[in-house]
């Protein structure tokens, strides 16, 4: 059955929502579901860009400024600019977080904003919310694997999940890189993830198996491919047309050993899943139930039964 490293992963997150008052106005942003839930299974490491460049707490707000192809920072009411220093400490951090499994940012911030962030065009007050935060821009080209994510789009039970998800996959795929690479690794790790990548696209998932069948590059090309279809694949939402037909999938291991009540008893189970009467954990309870009965090496490596520990409750909303 596949287990949990009791070592905490290295997530980064904004400083400010750890409850660290370091915000323009003093304040903070506490997320009170990373803190108090999160912190069990993650390693948070707070960095707050705008106070690492000295500009102390509290202070002028800053924003984005559109001119012409590059974008400054600079205070809102224009009386600084610090899009150098802000730039300078991008360049240096960014490499620091390489080991890092994921990054939660703060959301509309224009140094941490993920996305939709207020670009103004220069010299008024008007802008699009087309603009992403200067760090965060910086963090997703430097590390494109890494999955990110915002504090209020956590409150969607289902990107919360598919964050929480990526991230506990993406630090299974490093610690394989650290451990050393081979093509047999990477065959057995996508093995184990057949029915995870399935169940959130299966056309993407297709492609990825011949990504690793007598492939002649060296194994860090083939690795760099292959890591980049799947967490491509993970990224897409799991819905539940895709997870019933997984189900499906999974139910044909016990064709032949479940008792004909048994057989009834998953099936209705994964049909009224399908219907939206049962959420996704019940048929997965009946399955591993049923793995605990009658053993399956196959079945029971698979992450899709425990992408991530049972106690975040993350698969009621399906
Ligand atoms: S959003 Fe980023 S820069 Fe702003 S206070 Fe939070 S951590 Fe600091």
């Amino acid at each position: 059955m596949y287990q949990f490293s009791d070592k905490k992963i290295q997530v980064g997150i904004s400083s400010c929502l750890v409850g660290n008052k370091v915000r323009f106005d003093g304040g903070h942003k506490q997320s009170t579901y990373c803190q108090k839930v999160l912190a069990n299974y993650f390693d948070f490491k707070p960095i707050c860009p705008e106070m690492a460049i000295g500009m102390g707490a509290p202070r002028k707000a800053i924003r984005l400024i559109k001119d012409e192809d590059r974008i400054r920072v600079i205070a809102s009411d224009g009386s600084f600019e610090v899009t150098e220093k802000l730039n300078d400490f991008c360049e240096q951090t960014s490499p620091l977080l390489t080991p890092f499994s994921g990054y939660i940012f703060c959301a509309k911030s224009p140094t941490c904003g993920m996305e939709r962030v207020t670009l103004y065009k220069e010299g008024t007050n008007q802008g699009n919310r087309d603009g992403v935060g200067v760090f965060a821009a910086k963090i997703m080209a430097d590390h494109p694997l890494m999955p990110v994510e915002e504090d209020g789009r956590l409150n969607d039970m289902l990107l919360r999940e598919n964050f929480i998800t990526r991230v506990f996959a993406y630090h299974k795929w490093q610690s394989l890189v650290a451990g050393g690479l081979t093509i047999g690794k990477i065959i057995q790790f996508h093995a184990a993830h057949k029915y995870l990548l399935m169940a959130h696209n299966p056309t993407l998932y297709y492609k990825l198996g011949p990504l690793l069948g007598g492939r002649k590059e060296p194994v860090e090309e083939t690795a760099k491919l292959y890591i980049e279809g799947f967490m491509a694949t993970l990224k897409t939402l799991p819905n539940r047309k895709s997870h019933s037909n997984t189900l499906s999938h999974l139910q044909g291991y016990f064709k032949r050993v479940l008792s004909s009540e048994q057989r009834v008893d998953l099936a209705d189970n994964i049909d009224k899943y399908r219907q939206g009467l049962l959420p996704l954990m019940a048929p997965i309870t009946l399955i591993t139930h049923y793995l605990t009965i009658y053993p399956d090496p196959y079945l029971q490596q698979q992450v899709y039964l425990h992408p991530h520990p049972d106690e975040l409750k993350l698969r009621y909303a399906h």
